[in-house]
C-alpha cells in the first residue's frame, strides 16, 4: 500500500518548439502538479498511489502506462467515459513559454466524493491536495475537502499546495478554497512572495507561514524560487538555500520536485530541515533540464549532490 497519495489531474502535454500557428512536430508528455509530486517521491524510493480518473479516449493507455513505468499505483485512478485534459508548450520568441489548454470538462474534473476509498487513505501517511484540483471543478474541490476529511480522522497527514493558477479562478475563490482546506491541513508547500501576495495579501514568508500555521499546519514551507524556502515548524524558522544552477533551462514543476521530496523525506522520519535540503536539492538538479518530470534527476544524482553538499550543480544538459 503506498505511503504517499496525492489527488488530481494529469494531462496529455505537447511540446512544440515554435509558435503553435508554425509548429510541424510537437513532443508528447504527461504532467500535471499532483502527478509530478509522486513522480519526483517516488524516483527518491517513496512508494506513492494516484487519486483521480482517466478517461477512455485513445491517450488512456499512454497515461496509465506512463504512471506505471514511474512507479505510481494506479489502482485508485477510475477508468470513466470521457476525455482527457490536454495542454501545448510552444517556445515563442527569444524563449518564452505559451501555455495552451484543453482542459474544461475533461475526465479527472469529473471527479466525485464517492470515488475516494477511506481504507486506501487510512493506509496511507500522507495525501497531498493542491489548489489546482480545488480549482478544477465543484466536485473536484469537494472531493479534495472529503479526501482531507477522511485523513483527519485516520491520523493521516494532510499536505497542502495553494498552486494558485489566475487562469483557473480568481483569488477571492482560490483563498476561500485555501481557507476551507487549511483547517484539515498539517504541512503547507506554499510559494512566496507573487502567490502570497496575490492569495492571502502577505508579501514576507515569515507572515505567510505564520499565516498558514495559525490554522494549524505544524510545518509550512514557502518556495521562493532560487531564493530557496523558508521553512517554519514548531522546532523555529530556518532558510534554506535553494541550489547554484549556472544554466536554469525550465522552472516548470520545481515546485512539485520539491514538494515531493520534501514529503519523501518526512515519510522516512528526516527532521522537516533534511527533508527541505533534500526538497531544494531534487528541485534545484529538476531546473537544468526541460519537462516537469523528464528532467527530474535519478536518485543517485540527488544522494550525490546531498552527499557532496555543494552548491554548484553544474550546467545545463
Ligand atoms: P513553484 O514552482 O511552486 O512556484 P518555486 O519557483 O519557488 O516553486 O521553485 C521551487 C523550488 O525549486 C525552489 O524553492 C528552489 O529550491 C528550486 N528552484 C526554483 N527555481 C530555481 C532556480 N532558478 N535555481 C535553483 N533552484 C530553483
Amino acid at each position: 500500500m503506498p505511503d504517499i497519495l496525492s489527488l488530481g489531474e494529469c494531462m496529455v502535454e505537447f511540446f512544440a518548439e515554435e509558435p503553435l500557428a508554425e509548429a510541424r512536430h510537437v513532443r508528447k508528455a504527461f504532467a500535471g502538479d499532483a502527478l509530478n509530486l509522486l513522480a519526483a517521491a517516488s524516483r527518491l524510493g517513496s512508494s506513492c498511489g494516484f487519486l483521480s480518473r482517466v478517461g477512455n479516449d485513445p491517450f488512456q493507455p499512454f497515461l496509465l502506462n506512463g504512471w506505471e513505468s514511474l512507479g505510481i499505483d494506479t489502482s485508485h485512478v477510475k477508468r470513466v467515459e470521457g476525455r482527457n485534459g490536454i495542454y501545448f508548450i510552444s517556445i515563442h520568441g527569444r524563449g518564452e513559454r505559451e501555455f495552451t489548454y484543453y482542459r474544461a470538462g475533461s475526465a479527472p474534473s469529473t471527479m466525485t466524493p464517492e470515488d475516494l476509498d477511506p481504507d486506501y487513505i487510512a493506509q496511507a501517511r500522507v495525501l497531498h491536495i493542491s489548489g489546482i484540483t480545488q480549482a478544477i471543478s465543484e466536485t473536484a474541490r469537494a472531493t479534495a475537502l472529503a479526501a482531507a476529511r477522511i485523513a483527519n480522522e485516520k491520523y493521516v497527514c494532510v499536505s497542502f499546495d495553494p498552486n494558485f493558477r489566475p487562469a483557473l479562478w480568481s483569488a477571492a475563490e482560490a483563498r476561500a478554497a485555501a481557507e476551507e482546506l487549511l483547517p484539515h491541513v498539517d504541512i503547507a508547500l506554499p510559494s512566496g512572495p507573487e502567490e502570497s501576495e496575490q492569495l492571502f495579501g502577505l508579501a514576507s514568508a515569515a507572515e505567510t507561514a505564520d499565516y498558514l500555521r495559525g490554522f494549524g499546519a505544524y510545518a509550512v514551507a514557502v518556495k521562493q524560487g532560487d531564493a530557496g524556502v523558508h521553512l517554519s515548524t514548531e522546532d523555529g524558522t530556518q532558510a534554506v538555500p535553494a541550489l547554484t544552477v549556472p544554466h536554469v533551462v525550465d522552472t516548470t514543476g520545481a515546485g512539485d520536485a520539491f514538494n515531493g521530496a520534501f514529503l519523501h523525506g518526512l515519510v522516512e522520519y528526516m527532521p522537516a530541515q533534511a527533508a527541505a535540503q533534500l526538497g531544494v536539492v531534487m528541485a534545484g538538479l529538476k531546473v537544468r533540464g526541460r519537462g516537469a518530470i523528464a528532467s527530474l534527476p535519478s536518485r543517485e544524482e540527488v544522494n550525490r549532490a546531498m552527499r557532496s553538499g555543494r552548491t554548484d550543480t553544474g550546467g545545463g544538459r
